[in-house]
């Protein structure tokens, strides 16, 4: 008598899952109290009892990877990232926010402030300042380093509201670069010698920045005019300089190159039954997002039909109440992300995503090498 496996199961066919595991795989299944099937099936032998490799090698990432751009502008990116794990997706998510350099304020010298606004206030928003300058072109500057052309960025902000005058609003457009560094002498120079020999500033640059020929054509400057820095009543004045460096939004926000940067699963939608009529009509109105049309069919029927799938916000008021569940079904897919990127406008977000790529294939090779 031949032996029967317990494994032996014909109606389940080899090399494939049958369709619920494969939907538990692929799908989270959002459920009107809770999400299910949320985690990533990694482990390579999940399947193996039904002669399915669940395996991921470098062949198979790159058969089933791709990247779609579906919006750009100046300032936002939306694409599509499809058959990648959510560790990445996430990796990437989080070296855009901490890892990718900019230039920012990060030390204020303040010769004048007679403002209501204080000190380190003014000094906190002059940091958070987008700067219209790649950082590739800058070097970090480290505590001994000294200030020079190649990793500072000075700029002037000298305003007065004179006596008599209506108060005025001091904006971004106000800050001046200085392309050939500080002009604040420093306090021992003061004091010191009476020399010819030109007085030492707070910077050491050895030429004119703007005698570079990256910026001769472009000078650098906030990349908004219109940010607001302080109010000035009649007598007030504000007189510093602003010097910026390079530095990751790990260590402060204020270097983070992206507003936001942020994904969310693919969502489907799909009706398990036809909903007609006034239930058409009422499963049309649930949606705020609109995912929803009403189609005529024959002798004056209406079907309601699933029109903009990827609106859908998840909100899952269309499986609420009654029995709706029976007629809706919502799930996102595991590895389809739709990402977005806000830049603050020192790089454009396709670059952005660019060094992030660049950060993290740094990362790979350097455990790399120290695993070898
Ligand atoms: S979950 Fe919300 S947004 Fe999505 S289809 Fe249902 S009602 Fe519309």
């Amino acid at each position: 008598m031949p032996r029967v496996s317990a494994l032996d199961m014909p109606d389940v066919p080899q090399g494939q899952l049958p369709p619920h595991l494969e939907l538990q795989r692929t799908r989270v299944l959002c459920n009107s109290d809770a999400p299910i099937h949320t985690e990533n099936i990694q482990y390579s032998g999940a399947y193996a009892s039904m002669g399915v490799d669940n395996s991921d090698g470098l062949n198979k990432f790159l058969s089933n990877f791709k990247v779609e751009v579906t919006k750009l502008t100046e300032e936002d990116m939306e694409f599509d990232m499809v058959g990648i794990d959510p560790a990445i997706a996430n990796a990437f998510r989080r070296i855009l926010i901490a890892e990718v350099p900019t230039m920012a304020i990060e030390k204020v010298f303040i010769a004048n402030n007679s403002s209501v606004i204080q000190d380190e206030v003014l000094a906190h928003r002059l940091g958070l300042i987008p700067l219209n300058v790649d950082p590739r072109l800058f070097d970090y500057m480290s505590e001994n380093d000294a200030p020079t052309e190649k990793n500072t960025i000075v700029f002037k902000l000298h305003v007065r509201c004179e006596r008599g005058s209506p108060r005025i609003t001091v904006k971004s457009d106000e800050l001046k670069w200085l392309p050939n560094g500080s002009e604040f002498v420093l306090a021992t120079e003061k004091q010191g010698s009476n020399s010819t020999a030109k007085p030492k500033t707070y910077t050491s640059f050895t030429c004119s920045q703007d005698t570079m020929p990256e910026f001769s054509s472009n000078p650098i400057s906030p990349k908004y005019p219109d940010i607001i820095l302080a109010k000035l009543g009649p007598g007030q004045e504000i007189e510093l300089e602003a010097h910026a460096i390079k530095g990751v939004g790990r260590t402060h926000a204020k270097w983070s190159p992206v507003a936001t940067a942020w994904y969310r699963l693919l969502p489907e939608v799909s009706l398990l039954q036809e909903v007609v009529d006034e239930r058409a009509e009422e499963l049309v109105k649930k949606c705020p997002a609109k995912v929803f049309d009403i189609e005529d069919i024959a002798k004056g029927k209406k079907k309601a039909t699933v029109a903009r799938p990827r609106a859908c916000t998840l909100c899952r008021e269309c499986i609420r109440g009654d029995d709706w569940e029976k007629y809706v079904s919502l799930r996102r897919v595991k590895n389809h992300f739709i990402f977005t990127i806000e830049s603050t406008g020192a790089l454009p977000p396709e670059g952005l995503f660019t060094e992030a790529v660049k950060i993290l294939e740094d990362k790979c090779e350097s455990l790399l090498t120290v695993l070898s």
